[in-house]
């Protein structure tokens, strides 16, 4: 997509708005599904909760992609978009047992992530298939908040408590189907990932009915030029020579499952946001954008650093901003940036807008939340409307009682 095409959806749909490039979803999948050819069951899983809208996951279906999903409302948008509960995987944490039957009862695969949750479920539903979370202790990630698979981190069962996993299994004589990890996002080294692998094959050895192994995700996308990214390449000639020598050893040949979020959407995405206000101070020069961390709050909640370019005056002369927000609290999206000369109205476009970027914005300071287009064939659709104040109203109950006689 070019500078001008997002110049001209901003001008046909308003804005902010959220512009996705089908393009660029299908080129990551083919990627992915390349790197890792070798494999002869090859499944990958979009990890929804990434952007969630259901055209984007119509999309992904007709690629061939499944799901992965986090709440029973995840579940019931992939099978409202289309998906076949088959190709839905539930790998939620931390939610209740009453939710995990509800999926499973659909036909969903799930993924059990705790002891106490899997001895209940097991005792209860022993016929049903299960796979479980492993939590390999490895510490992959670079961030804090995202990563998931270090020694404190609330996710997955212990790869120490493999004694107890197993017992529970025995006892109950569940069924045991796939082994799962995800160790969080931004994986920098592909060593520390097949290492991870390694613990994984340890773990799956001790069941005997597998169908198939779940690697996750956490594959880092770049967020500027020379950023370093996750060698998907490299991965997929290692991992899969790997994998495929466990299934000889193991007998029988396993599914390798992906469930890629951000390497999938992160890069196929753009925010454009007009600019309000440029405001000199005596240390910055502030650019004030109609959004705020309402619409995009990843800069504010993870320090991820989007780029930032001036779309409607792509040439001008670079200068040093401060991009902020207009939420009535500090909503720094870019410190010190070098961008082409702002003027007031300009379009600011934000890259790598397709990951938790609409999905996680909300109604905060009651601003309505962005639009979304679809970018397909040299053309923009319409898949999510701006709000209106309808929007804003539904759900809300006025004053139950008059207000004179409180
Ligand atoms: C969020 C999540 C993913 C996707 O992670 P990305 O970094 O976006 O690829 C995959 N699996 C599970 C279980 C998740 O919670």
């Amino acid at each position: 997509m070019q500078g001008k095409d997002l110049l001209q959806l901003a001008e046909q749909f308003g804005n902010p708005i959220y512009v996705y490039d089908a393009e660029k979803i299908q080129s990551q999948y083919n990627r992915l599904t390349k790197a890792f050819s070798k494999v002869d069951k090859l499944r990958i899983n979009y990890a929804m909760k990434a952007l969630s809208n259901v055209a984007i996951l119509q999309l992904l279906r007709e690629m061939g992609s499944g799901l992965d999903t986090v709440s029973i409302q995840e579940v019931l948008l992939g099978l409202h978009a289309g998906y076949e509960p088959e190709k839905i995987f539930f790998t939620p944490n931390g939610v209740s047992l009453e939710e995990i039957e509800e999926v499973a009862a659909m036909g969903v695969q799930i993924n059990i992530d705790n002891l106490s949750i899997l001895e209940q479920f097991g005792t209860k539903f022993p016929n049903v298939p299960v796979c479980i979370r492993i939590n390999p202790h490895v510490m992959a990630g670079g961030n804090a908040n995202i990563s998931v698979g270090h020694i404190d981190s609330k996710f997955g069962i212990s790869v120490h408590q493999l004694p107890h996993l197993v017992r529970i299994v025995e006892n109950t004589k569940m069924n045991i189907v796939g082994i799962h990890m995800h160790t969080g996002s931004d994986i920098l080294d592909i060593e520390v990932f097949l290492y991870a692998a390694e613990i994984l094959f340890d773990v799956a050895k001790n069941f005997k009915n597998l169908e198939f192994l779940d690697f996750g995700s956490g594959f880092k996308v770049p967020y500027k030029k020379d950023d370093i990214e996750t060698d998907i390449e490299e991965l997929g000639k290692k991992l899969s020579k790997r994998f495929n020598s466990f299934c000889a050893e193991y007998g029988k040949e396993l599914t390798l499952i992906f469930e890629p979020g951000k390497f999938l959407v992160s890069e196929a995405g753009f925010f454009l946001a007009k600019v309000n206000v440029v405001k000199q101070t005596t240390s910055t020069v502030f650019a004030g954008i109609d959004s705020g961390f309402n619409h995009l709050i990843r800069p504010m909640f993870y320090g991820s650093q989007h780029h930032i370019e001036n779309i409607s005056h792509p040439k001008g002369k670079e200068r040093f901003y401060s991009v902020v927000g207009y939420i009535c609290e500090t909503d720094t999206f870019a410190n010190n940036r070098k961008i082409a000369e702002i003027k007031e109205g300009d379009i600011l476009c934000f890259r790598n807008a397709g990951a938790y970027c609409f999905s996680m914005s909300s109604n905060y300071n009651s601003r309505y939340k962005p639009a979304e287009v679809l970018w397909i064939n040299g053309e923009g659709h319409l898949i999510r409307a701006h709000e209106t104040f309808e929007d804003l109203l539904r759900n809300q109950i006025p004053l139950p009682i008059p207000a004179a006689s409180i």
